[in-house]
């Protein structure tokens, strides 16, 4: 069968595979944040920190000035220190290992599941020794991993679960809310993410100890709670440094922009699953492409679109075709180069090879663009010109 194509214009412009929206309701909530009496954190700090914690359904929320400094935190939060080994996806960014490495401890690779493309439980168990402290499971694309089985070994072990949700606001586990399933979890507020602060991060947790160690480590490990004081206070003016924290915190302007995107979620996740839906019906019957497969334990708030190209099928390799999409201004990307084959890892002595499957997927993905903001015409285009350049790729064609 062959597909007659009917001859559509090209883009004008690249079409990136995501982007922010922003709203007159964002711009006015940002100014009035500006006229108001706080700059740096300020009310509007806590009145983000209750609302994302009430949707994530977590006791409590702390807000960072990036989703790598709440990773930091978390890992600082966790005990995390120099000998200690925390298991994590190399199908990720590379701030879900390097939050580790800046605690001084000692990052292990797990290898994913091929259908999910999340971290495997059965990999995780095999590398866990006395050393292991943590896992971070990241919920790839804005699948939830599988976290009962997670939960599972931590019990198990005595693990702490520090879950990197960037990809997974909005997503659900099981039908209880990420963000409100793991010992700690990390939400980004990046522009690509599901909302954004322009730069902002977020730990949601149930404890009341990790809730007190993020907030000390957030403002330079400094307590000024009379309570929490380890000498007595000659005064009013008094604060103690008892650790050593960072200056990580959000501005209130950030935080007013976060506010206002935050009533946006719902329907920012919605239109995301509906562009998805569109995607995974236009490739159904695209033997070289394989749509993302979605396990019935969890409900994805698509942050990617990936797709898995069958290079046995194709006279052409994954990078090629990337190109010849990009020559169409379709903005694919690609997510991840397995965090270990980067150089600074290299260096570290991780070898090639370390996670097959992931090293696997690598090599035959593309991310197709993905944002609530994009027209249907846009996500037209993004059909169009995949269909286009797999079926002018395949090894034979069938009259
Ligand atoms: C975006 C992202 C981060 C880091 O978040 P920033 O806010 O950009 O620091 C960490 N992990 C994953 C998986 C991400 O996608």
């Amino acid at each position: 069968m062959t597909e007659v194509f009917v001859q559509r214009p090209m883009r004008k412009s690249l079409l990136p595979y995501g982007r922010q929206w922003i709203d007159e309701r964002d711009v006015d909530s940002v100014v009035s944040a500006l006229r108001g009496d706080f700059l740096t954190t300020g009310p509007l700090v806590p009145e983000f920190e209750r609302k994302i914690a009430a949707k994530a359904g977590a006791r409590y929320a702390v807000a960072f000035s990036n989703g790598t400094a709440a990773l930091h935190a978390a890992c600082y939060a966790a005990g995390i220190g120099p000998g200690d080994e925390v298991i994590t996806t190399p199908m990720t960014f590379a701030a879900s290992a390097n939050c580790v490495l800046y605690q001084g401890g000692t990052p292990v690779f797990a290898d994913i599941d091929e259908r999910t493309y999340n971290i495997d439980p059965d990999a995780v168990e095999r590398l866990i020794t006395k050393r292991t402290k943590a896992i971070i499971p990241v919920d790839f694309t804005g699948q939830p991993a599988d976290l009962s089985a997670i939960r599972r070994l931590a019990d198990k072990y005595g693990l702490i679960v520090i879950e990197d949700a960037a990809h997974a606001l909005g997503a659900t586990y099981r039908s209880r809310p990420i963000g409100s399933v793991s010992d700690m979890t990390m939400f980004s507020l990046h522009p690509v993410k599901h909302i954004t602060a322009g730069e902002g991060g977020v730990i949601t947790t149930d404890s009341e100890e990790f809730h007190l160690k993020l907030l000390q480590f957030r403002n330079h490990g400094i307590v000024r709670d009379p309570i929490l004081l380890e000498n007595e206070s000659p005064g009013r003016w008094y604060y103690e440094m008892q650790s050593l924290g960072f200056n990580y915190r959000l501005t209130d302007i950030s935080a007013a922009l976060a506010v206002s995107q935050l009533d946006k979620l719902d329907d920012f996740v919605a239109r995301r699953k509906r562009i998805a839906q569109a995607y995974d019906h236009a490739f159904l019957e695209w033997e070289a492409i394989h749509t993302p497969y979605q396990e019935d334990t969890g409900d994805s708030s698509w942050h990617l679109y990936v797709i898995r190209l069958d290079l046995g099928k194709l006279n052409a390799g994954r990078d090629e075709i990337f190109e010849r999409l990009y020559q169409l201004n379709i903005g694919v990307n690609l997510h991840y180069i397995p965090v270990y084959l980067h150089p600074h890892y290299q260096r570290l002595g991780y070898p090639q090879g370390l996670c097959k499957k992931a090293e696997e997927l690598y090599s035959s993905m593309i991310t197709l663009p993905l944002f609530p903001a994009m027209t249907d015409e846009d996500v037209e285009d993004v059909i169009h010109a995949v269909r286009l350049v797999v079926s002018q790729s395949m090894k034979s064609t069938i009259s």
